[in-house]
């Protein structure tokens, strides 16, 4: 009894939560197999990595304050050409994440830009870097009222820390003058550190009007575009596209792995 009491102190000592919370049942489990010693330590290394990778992987997840579910599998490539899925794929390997780069995802509302934002950034905590998803808006807000708080530098720091920010909707609403300059400075210091993943209705030219600054307009897309990945996405928006295919007499197969949250 002292002994299995003393094996649990270690296994906590050790972080080893899974093999403690399941020891009886996983040591059943590989004397019903007849593992070896040796197989016995690697199945319980793999539960233990498994149950760590799945924290991990809850806790990114809602540090990274999604709006809404949405996943790579869920994306019907079908129903958007202009995304190449192929393209998708290899972002999906998240490489220009670990290199700092920037993604930027353009084209008309309903198109499947915040989809794609998310999806990726899904990935990117699947492959162990930290993600915070923020919409312009409220970034420049935040921004704005640290800045008036006299706080701006603890708050750039909070946005400067992730490998990869998320900032959806830039250019739905202008900037106000001051906030081109905040925008600026977040540039600044993540530049080169973290990647950017940008989704707007504008065309990089015009975000001079965005930001209604042409020249931080100028400074921020400088250092944006560096190292970076744009794609434009053309076509209709796929709401109405389902309400179209919903209306037609004919009926297409839709894939069924689609899974659509409202925006
Ligand atoms: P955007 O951000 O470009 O305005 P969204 O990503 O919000 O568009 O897409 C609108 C809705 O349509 C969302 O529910 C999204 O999941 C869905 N959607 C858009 N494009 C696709 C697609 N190609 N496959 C599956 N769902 C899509
Ligand atoms: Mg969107």
């Amino acid at each position: 009894m002292i002994a299995h009491e003393h094996l649990m102190t270690m296994l906590t000592r050790l972080h080893l939560t899974a093999i403690r919370d399941q020891l009886d049942s996983l040591l059943d489990e590989a004397a019903r197999q007849e593992l070896t010693l040796r197989e016995t330590l690697a199945f319980l290394c793999q539960r233990e990595i498994a149950r760590k990778d799945e924290r991990r992987i809850q806790m990114g997840t809602r540090i990274a304050h999604f709006p809404c579910i949405a996943t790579l599998a869920g994306f019907d490539y079908a129903a958007q050409p202009s995304v190449d899925e192929r393209q998708i794929r290899e972002l999906a390997a998240c490489r220009w994440v670990a290199h700092g780069e920037n993604l930027l995802l353009l084209g008309p509302p309903g198109v499947g830009k915040t989809h794609l934002a998310i999806a990726l950034g899904r990935e990117a905590i699947l492959s162990g870097y930290s993600v915070l998803f923020v919409t312009a808006p409220a970034l420049v807000a935040s921004l704005a009222q640290a800045h008036a708080a006299g706080r701006l530098d603890e708050k750039l720091a909070h946005y400067a820390k992730p490998k990869l920010l998320i900032i959806d909707e830039l250019g739905y609403l202008p900037f106000e003058p001051k906030a081109a300059h905040l925008f600026f400075q977040l540039v600044s210091r993540r530049y080169e550190r973290g990647s950017f993943l940008i989704t707007s209705n504008r065309t990089v030219s015009e975000w001079g009007v965005v930001f209604g600054d042409a020249i931080a307009a100028t400074a921020i897309l400088d250092r944006m575009l560096h190292h970076s990945h744009v794609i434009t996405i053309r076509g209709d928006s796929y709401r109405l596209k389902d309400k179209r295919r919903a209306g037609a007499v004919f009926h297409q197969p839709v894939a069924p792995s689609t899974s659509h949250q409202p925006a």
